[in-house]
């Protein structure tokens, strides 16, 4: 069921990112181009009006010239005497002239009917005097008496013109038109400078979306959009192009005459291929002509994929931090909880250890006690005898005193009870060291004298050493020394290993308990018994509980209790055989501060 979950949990956070980067990837796509976009436009758009301000500029300079000319009379008279040659070929020379001066490309003279009559290319091939010229809108303008301007390509020179017309009128009579034609290609030519310059293309279309000049050879002449049979025909009919038949550009989308989108993106197919174009249009209502402003788009790509793989890596990066803070807060929650759960289980576990280690203390003391009588037991024999003994005297000093009494010899009977009243005191005094021995341990702890302790140790084993003939030597330091710690305790375990001593010699003839207390930087209690000995084997072993070798009633425990309260008192207790045979225990107690004071 877990893993189902991660899995699920994990493909649904891949999806999320996945939708996110997409989005990154296209909000960034976007921005970068409207950004793009929002630098090349006002560029584009400066780069229009210039080329407005050009255009205008080159054309108006031909603009007033036939109104000028037209008021020479010279003209007027030519076209009244059309056939006086000396007269026409005056007026070309004339023509030509001003076509120098002016850098026209043509000056010609039409007659009411179209006819060129005169014309500064005279002397040229393709002169166009003797042509028709009724067709042109110019001479149609002209001829009602306004200013006539038209564009197209001529149809005997077959070159691109604009051209300014205006009539010659004597009398109120419209006699004839006089036309200026400017060669567009120089225009172009210097626009196509500009726009090099620029790094843009320029493109002048007119009304009929035919481009009559352009930066890019293979525009020149090519309709922004696919022409119906109809207005090619109209177009051809209109001789505007000569006798060209005009074909689309290849534009995608298709050209939007209506210029209804705001952004208009197109590609065109050009000299080098195609290529995407910001069309930035403006229109020249007197010629007649659009102009487009076209910038290449491309270098907004160039550094797209740039961006698109920072702004990829900045959303990988941010997603991945918040995963990894959202993962570490959530760990941080699992360990918190981990934690919690932890300590709520020290605590269970402290409570219950500390619930065992009380019971374990009540076994333990339970123990000790058990340890204690069991010696008690052992020695109870001796004790018996030690306590019989004092009860027989006590016994027949009474016997005595009552006979004495009754012969009435008070001085005698009162020696008696004197003796009575101190055996009843040594009994007090023996009863009154085992009643010591065996009550429970207080566990108080404090400085005491060791030789008193060792005393009243050597009171309940004393009966048990006399009983079996043992000889008791004791080497105690000439100043008393005491120990801090239980009295109670360390005379058990003084006990404990007399009578162990004592029951080891049972075994032998010879008898010696050596028992010494020195001093120096610790507290050092030897007992040496003259016994067998530990065997080697068992030196360790006879510290742990329940071992035992003994035949009587041994718990195996004494030893091993002795060395718990030994340690705990900050002492050692150790054995060895002694050289000469026999064990010897050697007990180490920190000194009491009292005796170092001594
Ligand atoms: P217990 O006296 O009930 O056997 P202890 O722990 O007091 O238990 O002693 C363990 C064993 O150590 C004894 O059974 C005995 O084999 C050995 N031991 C103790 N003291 C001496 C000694 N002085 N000489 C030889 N063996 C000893």
């Amino acid at each position: 069921m877990q893993p189902q979950v991660s899995l699920r949990k994990r493909l649904s956070i891949s999806l999320i990112m996945l939708l996110g980067l997409c989005a990154t990837l296209a909000t960034t796509y976007w921005y970068h181009l409207e950004q793009g976009f929002a630098r090349i436009q006002p560029l584009a758009n400066r780069q229009l009006t210039e080329v407005i301000n050009f255009i205008d500029g080159a054309l108006i300079r031909y603009e007033s010239i036939p109104h000028v000319l037209s008021t020479n009379p010279m003209l007027a008279s030519a076209l009244a005497h059309s056939d006086n040659l000396e007269e026409i070929r005056h007026i070309n020379r004339y023509f030509e002239e001003i076509q120098h001066v002016t850098e026209a490309s043509d000056i010609y003279l039409l007659n009411s009917h179209g006819d060129a009559i005169a014309a500064s290319n005279w002397q040229k091939s393709y002169s166009f005097i003797g042509q028709n010229y009724a067709f042109r809108p110019y001479y149609t303008e002209a001829i009602a008496g306004r200013l006539g301007s038209y564009y197209a390509v001529g149809t005997s020179s077959d070159t691109r013109g604009f051209y300014f017309s205006y009539p010659i009128v004597e009398k109120g009579k419209v006699l004839g038109i006089i036309v200026v034609k400017v060669d567009i290609a120089d225009i172009e030519e210097q626009l196509t400078g500009l726009a090099k310059a620029g790094q843009y293309e320029l493109a002048i279309s007119g009304l009929d979306h035919v481009i009559f000049l352009a930066s890019m050879d293979s525009w020149r002449l090519k309709s922004l959009t696919p022409l119906t049979d109809e207005a090619q025909n109209e177009i051809y009919q209109s001789r505007r192009y000569a006798n060209r038949i005009i074909s689309a550009l290849s534009v995608k989308p298709p050209y939007d005459i209506t210029h209804s989108n705001n952004r208009a993106l197109y590609h065109i197919a050009h000299d080098d291929g195609r290529e995407e174009f910001l069309d930035t249009r403006g229109t020249m209502i007197k010629a007649g002509w659009d102009v487009h402003v076209l910038t290449p788009v491309k270098p907004l790509y160039a550094s797209l994929p740039l961006t698109l793989l920072l702004a990829a890596s900045v959303f990988l990066l941010l997603g991945l931090g918040l995963m990894f803070s959202l993962e570490r807060r959530k760990n941080m929650r699992r360990m918190q909880q981990a934690h919690n759960l932890l300590e709520m289980r020290v605590k269970e576990r402290t409570q219950e250890l500390e619930s065992a280690n009380i019971k374990l203390q009540e076994t333990q003391d339970e123990l000790v006690q058990a340890a204690k009588l069991t010696v008690i037991g052992s020695l109870s024999a001796s004790i018996n005898h030690e306590i019989n003994q004092p009860l027989a005297a006590l016994r027949s000093y009474a016997q005595n005193t009552q006979t004495l009494l009754q012969r009435d010899m008070q001085d005698k009977a009162k020696e008696n009870l004197s003796t009575i009243i101190s055996l009843a005191d040594r009994l007090a005094e023996i009863v009154a060291q085992f009643k010591s021995f065996t009550r429970k341990s207080q566990g108080q702890e404090k400085a005491n004298s060791l030789n008193d302790t060792l005393g009243e140790a050597l009171t309940i084993v004393n009966p048990e050493i006399v009983k079996q003939h043992i000889e008791l030597r004791l080497s105690l330091p000439e100043q008393p020394v005491s120990f801090f710690g239980d009295k109670v305790r360390l005379q058990q375990v003084l006990v404990n290993i007399i009578s162990n001593a004592i029951v080891a010699m049972q075994q032998v003839d010879y008898r010696l308990l050596t028992i010494s207390v020195t001093q120096s930087d610790k507290l050092q209690i030897q007992i040496k018994d003259s016994g067998p000995g530990v065997h080697e084997s068992q030196m360790e072993k006879i510290f742990e509980p329940y071992f035992t070798t003994s035949q009587r009633q041994g718990l195996g425990l004494g030893l091993s209790i002795s060395r718990r309260i030994i340690e705990s008192m900050n002492g050692t207790i150790s054995v060895a055989n002694a050289a000469e045979g026999g064990a010897e225990f050697v007990i180490l107690l920190p000194l009491c501060p009292e005796n170092n004071q001594g």
